[in-house]
């Protein structure tokens, strides 16, 4: 399915063999839980406490970008949490999403459509890419508006929200929503809670062509090259081994063209990719990107 942020592959959250279902297509390990789709606040209290602090950040960003981890009820089967006592809930903005969730009228699980550790997708062209003959449908709603996986906040435990995964939705964005509420928690990064955090691989969104992060050698942007350059914004005289993330290094733009452009390149017969690092300019949502570049370009057994 669509959402605003990448293609999901859902299932039905209180089915186990459904859910299972989805671990064997993407080839994703057990131990990487999943994020489970509800329409609202009233649905996501039937599978998760939702303290105060959650409340807040429903009530701001809900419906929309942004993960909340909480301690989960009963009804969750394990399998989606890989056994742990919490849930990760998220109210999708996009309008095909909804419906679908309505339609089903269950809670639905869905990571990212693509197989485990690859580059996620962003269109249904590229759900197929990766799972074609593995899955029944693809809902084709189009590009996904964001074009980056949701920020993920860890609000289970009193006076504490911890970014497990950084986003569209900033740590500054939800300082001020919890303080709207009056509210006021400590909010730290996962960095330091690495054993908090599963399925935040060191690599992971990966192209299958190694991938270097900084400005490409000079040696790389002649004729005869192998390499391809991935520019933050186009350059003045692009080569044909050239491309960008942004015509003018608009950082929203820039998320919204990450894994199409990084997918292009990957299958366009290079041996390296070179890809410049959102600068600094670009602000937490540039973050973002960099973490995404930074796991895409980890070295991994190729
Ligand atoms: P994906 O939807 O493929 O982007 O992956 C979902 C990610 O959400 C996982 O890889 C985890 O990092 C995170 N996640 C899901 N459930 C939990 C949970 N209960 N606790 C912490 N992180 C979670
Ligand atoms: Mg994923």
């Amino acid at each position: 399915m669509p959402t605003e942020t990448v293609y999901g592959l859902a299932a039905n959250a209180l089915d186990a063999r459904a859910c299972r279902r989805i671990f064997t297509a993407k080839r994703r390990p057990a131990n990487d839980p999943l994020i489970v789709h509800i329409l609202n606040v009233t649905a996501a209290r039937r599978l998760a406490d939702f303290p105060a602090p959650a409340r807040a950040l429903a009530r701001a960003f809900w419906p929309g970008p942004l993960t909340l981890v909480l301690t989960k009820k009963s009804v969750v089967p394990d399998i989606v949490t890989s056994r742990q006592s919490t849930v990760a809930l998220r109210s999708p903005a996009h309008p095909l999403a909804r419906q679908l969730i309505a339609l089903a009228g269950v809670p639905l699980a869905a990571p990212s459509a693509n197989p485990f550790g690859y580059v996620s997708p962003t269109t249904a062209a590229h759900v197929l890419d990766g799972l074609e003959g593995r899955i029944a449908h693809v809902l084709d709603g189009g590009e996904c508006g964001v074009g980056l996986e949701s920020t993920i906040v860890d609000v289970s435990q009193p006076g504490r929200a911890i970014i497990l995964r950084p986003g569209a939705i900033s740590a500054g964005d939800l300082r001020r929503a919890l303080a709207k509420q009056g509210l006021r928690l400590r909010i730290s990064t996962a960095r330091r809670h690495a054993v908090l955090a599963p399925g935040m691989l060191p690599h992971h969104y990966s192209p299958r062509t190694p991938l270097t992060l900084g400005r490409a050698p000079r040696s790389a942007r002649v004729a005869q090259s192998k390499s391809g350059v991935i520019h933050w914004r186009k350059p003045a005289c692009p080569r044909p081994t050239d491309a960008w993330l942004s015509p003018r290094g608009d950082v929203s733009e820039a998320a919204h063209s990450l894994y199409a452009v990084l997918r292009r390149m990957d299958v366009a017969g290079f041996d390296r990719l070179y890809c410049e690092r959102a600068p600094v300019s670009a602000g937490p949502l540039g973050e973002a990107i960099n973490d995404r570049l930074t796991r895409a370009a980890a070295k991994t057994r190729r």
